[in-house]
């Protein structure tokens, strides 16, 4: 005999309910069988939220019991032929008659008991096996509902009630006994032996299975749910969770104690009595193995999963004299063991001077209050503080036998908490070593247990979490690069980058698993799309809250720069070409380097100067290693190194300044790149990567754009004026070449002091002969000393931008992995 529980999400439709009998024909052609239904998926919720509604003499519950109720009609239509509906309906509708009843009783008299509450929840499996069993037969199988209130015995604990095993298993055997059909039983539902109906606890059905299949001595309990398995974690939180193979009862009784909500942690005793595998699989993919549960050793890795629950709160009992007050632990437990309170977590110094204890946040007051009464003498004394209260708080806990064999799974936990900036509130270890356990705040939940996944089960393959503010060029390169080199990264360099956020100066898009890179939208055609705001994309950035996560900024604004701060206070990584930041006060560029240090995170711009050629790193490598430089001398500027290489084969100035215009090697208005302006800004930067303490101010700056031509209001009207100005330049170029040299546009930092403007240089000099839009940049230092170390190549364009800013990201992945 084997028993198969599905749950509320397998039979939540007909399509669903449909796979569903295939399983059950498949498996019954295998051997005997019996099935336990939960109620149509989200069907109890309706019942216990319309009960609390007509307790509250809010009368909206009439709405939702007739919705419910056209569900279920709905559902009978489609699942039985016309003739053979009309014994169904009615006793569906007799069903929802007696519920109308019951609620306006509650209704009316404003009560609602925990008695009266499992009564209106048990109609939902009652509804769901009977039709369940109904459409069985119509499908061919000798099928019969069991109302697992005949055979079920508990005490009276409503909502949570204690199943009397020697009775249940009793009934159970002989009413089998009696029946060679297939039994189609309700979860969940049971009865006290008044006939009293009460429930074994929310998500019930898997216990009432597991009682089944131990009072049958079945060789198997098949827990049909929507995923494949039980998961390393929740799969809502942490998409790379990945199905566990085989779990031991106690580890599957902990991860599901823990909030892995999969499996009913009561379902594994009786099954574990008895030694009874117990398989979780999936409806809609019943191929995968899914997960084992059975007496196995621990196998494989340290732990075997990580599961969480929110909506803790702390208690801390502390005080002075606390350690003179006799038997302060059982008189905290006796008081909330009166009011019923589940603590989930105790963790207590070894001083003895400070109790903490989790419970749900639901319960706090009420257990505040018990304590509080309870030592309401030392508390008036000031023995005792006031019961100190932390709310919205969460748990997460790593689960695993192997834990007890191998020292090291608390460190690497703690490790990946505090590398990516997750409080720890309080810390538990049972002595069991079956779990670790570690409250941090809410808030922070998704990104605990994504950071601990990556630490334990991914540590060989690291994700980084890519939020793009930029899509132009740039940007739009940058993606396409990493769609195509995804595979590869993830194959040999085991990196796996996703982009979670993409923006530009208009509308935003967020997706929580990663755009499709390969067809990845711009922002305003992304599902989801709405108005850009770059304060709103943060604070998005910062709810998602992934490990790991990198801030790339392709665009040249101030805007975004101003926002690098906080980024980076957010423990979030900044890669980005636009140097507006770096280049503002000398105050701020330091203030961002020591603030990436502090909270540990990387910022990133080898693409400030240069594009993709390795400038930055190779400076930055150089003082490291202790080197110090004496002078740099570089052509930054590829628009202006074409300007003044081009303008040697005679064409006039203005005219050579209009062809690079139009292939697109300046600024739209070129005024931008001849003020020098920009190549400034990165001889800045250079040279406080070189140590010294540069303001923009105290660079000089020639400027290429004659005065009259600065006034200009329009480009036309610029280019018009800057005819005028044709003889000088020629002038100029035909000076230089009687003396053999040649001009170029270039910067120098010596002595302290930066200079930006032409120079005419001497044909041995290697800049004379640099050609079309290319950088260069000499380095002479104290070890480079006779010779400069020179680094040449294209320093623009879009291309090799996008290509130095994915260097940065990729050196970032490495960075981070542990
Ligand atoms: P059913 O209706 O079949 O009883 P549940 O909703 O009770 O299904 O349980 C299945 C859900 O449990 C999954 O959809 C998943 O979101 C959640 N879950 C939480 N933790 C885990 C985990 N560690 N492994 C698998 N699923 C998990
Ligand atoms: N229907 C019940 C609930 O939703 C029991 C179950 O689904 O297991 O809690
Ligand atoms: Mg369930």
């Amino acid at each position: 005999m084997k028993i198969l529980k599905f749950g509320g999400s397998s039979v939540a439709n007909q399509e669903n309910i449909k796979k569903v009998f295939e399983i059950i024909r498949k498996s019954q052609s295998e051997g005997n069988i019996a099935v336990v239904f939960s109620a149509f998926g989200g069907v109890t919720e309706v019942l216990l939220n319309s009960a609390a509604a007509a307790k509250n003499g809010d009368k909206s519950y009439t709405e939702d019991i007739k919705v419910l109720e056209d569900r279920h009609i709905e559902l009978v239509r489609q699942l039985f032929p016309i003739h053979l509906q009309s014994p169904v309906l009615t006793y569906v509708k007799v069903r929802f008659n007696e519920l109308e009843d019951l609620f306006h009783g509650i209704f009316l008299i404003k009560e609602c008991s925990p008695r009266t509450l499992d009564y209106v929840a048990s109609f939902g499996e009652r509804l769901s096996a009977f039709v369940l069993a109904e459409a069985l037969k119509v499908e061919g199988f000798n099928s019969k509902y069991l109302d697992a209130r005949d055979v079920i015995r508990t005490n009276d604990r409503f909502g949570n009630a204690k199943v009397d095993f020697p009775a249940t298993n009793d009934l159970i055997l002989d009413y089998f006994h009696n029946n060679n059909t297939i039994q189609i039983i309700t979860g969940f539902v049971a009865s006290t032996s008044k006939g009293e109906t009460t429930t074994l606890g929310r998500s019930g059905s898997d216990y009432t299975a597991s009682i089944f299949a131990s009072a049958l001595h079945a060789e198997s309990l098949e827990i049909w749910t929507d995923v494949s398995g039980v998961m390393t974690s929740d799969p809502r939180l942490v998409y790379t969770a990945f199905t566990i193979p085989q779990l031991s009862y106690s580890e599957a009784m902990e991860l599901s104690h823990f909030g892995a909500k999969v499996i009913f942690p009561s379902t594994m005793m009786p099954a574990m009595k008895k030694g009874i595998p117990i398989y979780i699989k999936n409806t809609f993919e019943p191929s995968n193995p899914g997960t084992l549960i059975n007496g196995d050793a621990p196998s494989g890795k340290l732990i075997k999963g990580i599961s969480s629950m929110s909506d803790i709160s702390l208690l801390n009992i502390q005080g002075a004299g606390i350690l003179d007050v006799i038997d302060v632990n059982r008189r905290i437990f006796t008081a909330l063991a009166s009011v019923n309170i589940n603590v989930i977590l105790i963790s207590q110094a070894s001083s003895e001077q400070i109790t903490c204890l989790a419970i749900r946040s639901f319960e706090v007051t009420l257990a505040k209050e018990a304590i509080e009464k309870e030592f309401f003498h030392e508390i008036r004394n000031g023995e005792i503080d006031v019961v100190h209260v932390i709310s919205d708080l969460a748990i997460v806990a790593v689960v695993g036998e192997n834990m007890k064999q191998n020292p090291g799974a608390s460190g690497r936990m703690f490790q990946a908490l505090g590398r990516n900036n997750v409080n720890v509130y309080a810390i538990a270890q049972g002595s069991s070593e079956l779990n670790i356990s570690a409250v941090v705040s809410k808030s922070d939940l998704q990104k605990a247990l994504n950071a601990l996944h990556e630490a334990f089960f991914l540590s060989d393959n690291k994700v980084l979490h890519v939020f793009l503010v930029g899509v132009g060029l740039i940007g739009q390169a940058l993606t396409k690069m990493i769609a195509t080199q995804q595979q590869k990264l993830q194959k040999e360099n085991l990196l796996d980058i996703q982009i979670h956020g993409i923006a530009n100066s208009r509308f935003m898009a967020f997706n929580e698993d990663g755009f499709d890179l390969k067809n990845c939208p711009l922002p305003e055609n992304a599902d989801g799309a709405m108005e850009m705001d770059l304060d709103k994309f943060i604070t998005q950035m910062e709810s998602m809250n992934f490990s790991n996560s990198v801030f790339v900024d392709c665009t040249a604004s101030q805007d975004v720069a101003d926002f690098y701060e906080r980024v980076l206070e957010a423990k979030v990584a900044i890669v980005t070409p636009n140097k507006k930041a770096n280049s503002s006060s000398l105050e701020k560029y330091k203030n961002l380097k020591k603030l990436a240090g502090k909270r540990s995170v990387k910022f990133l711009y080898e693409t400030n100067v240069a594009a993709g050629l390795p400038v930055i790193n190779t400076l930055q490598d150089l003082m490291l290693s202790g080197d110090k430089v004496i002078k740099i001398e570089a052509v930054l500027s590829g628009s202006m190194n074409y300007i003044f290489s081009e303008l040697e084969k005679g064409a006039p100035f203005s005219e050579v300044v209009k062809l690079a215009k139009e292939k697109g090697y300046t600024e739209p208005d070129p005024r931008d790149d001849l003020s020098g302006m920009d190549v400034a800004r990165k001889i800045l930067i250079l040279g406080r990567e070189a140590e010294q303490d540069l303001h923009f101010e105290d660079i000089s700056i020639q400027s290429m754009v004659p005065e009259d031509c600065v006034e200009a209001k329009s480009v036309d009207e610029f280019f018009q004026k800057l005819q005028g100005h044709d003889g000088e330049f020629a002038q100029l170029l035909a000076e230089a070449a009687e003396r053999g040299e040649k001009l170029r546009f270039m910067a120098t930092l010596e002595n302290g002091k930066a200079k930006v403007g032409l120079k005419s240089l001497d044909n041995s000099h290697p800049f004379s002969t640099l050609k079309g839009s290319d950088n260069m940049i000499l380095f002479t230092t104290e070890r480079y000393h006779d010779f400069p170390m020179i680094i040449r190549g294209p320093g623009a364009g879009a291309d090799v931008t996008a290509a130095g800013v994915f260097a940065d990201v990729i050196r970032l992945g490495n960075y981070t992995r542990s």
